[in-house]
C-alpha cells in the first residue's frame, strides 16, 4: 500500500511525535509513505522578522495564497526546505522511521508552471489583477525519484517548493503538491492532517463526501478547507482511491484516518 500524507503548519508544530510513530509502524508493516508538509505561518513570522512584510490574498473562488515576490520565495524556501523540513525529518528519525528531506526542486521532484497573473478580491470585495510573482501550478512529478526512496524503506519528506520552466524556484500550495504526488504515484490513500477533525458542515463533522456531492457542499466551506477538498478531488480524478481530511493532533492520526475513525473520507461515486 502507498500512502501520501500532508500536514499543515499547526500539525507540524504540535503533532509530529504521533505522526512519526505511525510512520514507523506503516513502513514496518510493509507499506510505503510519502510525507508533504506546509508551514506558511512560520514563513510569515520569519519573513517579518527579516523585515519582509507578507501579504495573503484571497481569490474569487475563496482560495487563500501568499503574494510571492522574489525575496519572499527565497525566504519561503529557506524556512520550508530548511528549518521546517529538517525538523520533520529529525522527528521521524527519532522514532526510528528512516526519512530523507527533499524540496520539490531536488531532482526536479515538482516541476511547475509559473502563474502569469493572480485575480484577487480586495477588502472592499472588488476584483483586482496582480502579477502572480513566483508562484506556480504543478505540471510534473518525478515519481521515479520518490519510488527509489520508498522502495528502499525511506519516508520522503517533501517541502512545497517547485522548480519552474526557467529553473526558478516557485511557491506551490502544499495540499496541491500532496494531491499531485499522490496522483502521479496512484496512491491508495491521500491524507490531509490538519487542525480540525475534518470537514464541518452546519456545525457537524461530515464522515463521508462523494465526488458527486462536492460541488453542492463547496459553497459552505471556507478558505483553508476548500483548498483541501479541491485537492482531494484533483487526486481522485488522477486515480487515487480515497482522500481523507483528518485531525493531525490526535493519537495515531495517520492510522486512525486510514481506518476511517478520524476525519472526513472523500470517495469516488
Ligand atoms: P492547514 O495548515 O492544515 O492547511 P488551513 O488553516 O489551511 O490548515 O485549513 C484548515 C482550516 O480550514 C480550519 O482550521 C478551519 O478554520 C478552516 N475551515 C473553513 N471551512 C471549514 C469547514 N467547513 N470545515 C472545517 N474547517 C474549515
Ligand atoms: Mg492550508
Amino acid at each position: 500500500m502507498l500512502i501520501v500524507a500532508k500536514a499543515g503548519g499547526t500539525v507540524v508544530k504540535n503533532g509530529l511525535p504521533e505522526i512519526a510513530k505511525d510512520s514507523k509502524e506503516i513502513v514496518d508493516g510493509g507499506s510505503n509513505l510519502i510525507f508533504v508538509h506546509g508551514g506558511g505561518a512560520e514563513v510569515t513570522i520569519i519573513a517579518e522578522k527579516l523585515g519582509k512584510k507578507q501579504s495573503l490574498v484571497i481569490s474569487p473562488e475563496g482560495f487563500r495564497s501568499r503574494y510571492t515576490d522574489m525575496e519572499t520565495v527565497e525566504i519561503l524556501n529557506m524556512v520550508m526546505s530548511g528549518k521546517i523540513n529538517k525538523r520533520v525529518v529529525s522527528a521521524f528519525q527519532s522514532q526510528g522511521a528512516r526519512s530523507v528531506g527533499l524540496s520539490g526542486v531536488d531532482g526536479c521532484l515538482l516541476k511547475a508552471k509559473k502563474k502569469e497573473k493572480m485575480i484577487v478580491v480586495d477588502e472592499r470585495g472588488r476584483k483586482r489583477v496582480l502579477g502572480a510573482g513566483f508562484s506556480g501550478k504543478i505540471c510534473q512529478v518525478n515519481s521515479e525519484l520518490v519510488k527509489l526512496l520508498v522502495e528502499s524503506g525511506y519516508v520522503p519528506v517533501i517541502s512545497p517548493v517547485a522548480i519552474g520552466e526557467e529553473f526558478e524556484l516557485l511557491n506551490v500550495d502544499g495540499d496541491r503538491a500532496a494531491a499531485n504526488i499522490a496522483g502521479a504515484l496512484k496512491a491508495d490513500g491521500l491524507i490531509f492532517l490538519t487542525d480540525v477533525n475534518g470537514v464541518i458542515l452546519d456545525g457537524k463533522l461530515v464522515r463521508e463526501i462523494k465526488v458527486s456531492e462536492i460541488q453542492k457542499v463547496l459553497p459552505k466551506i471556507g478558505a483553508g478547507m476548500s483548498t483541501k477538498v479541491h485537492a482531494a478531488l484533483e487526486a481522485l480524478n488522477m486515480g487515487v482511491k480515497e482522500a481523507i481530511i483528518a485531525s493531525g493532533l490526535c493519537k495515531s492520526p495517520i492510522l486512525s484516518a486510514l481506518q476511517h475513525e478520524n476525519g472526513t473520507v472523500i470517495v469516488h461515486g
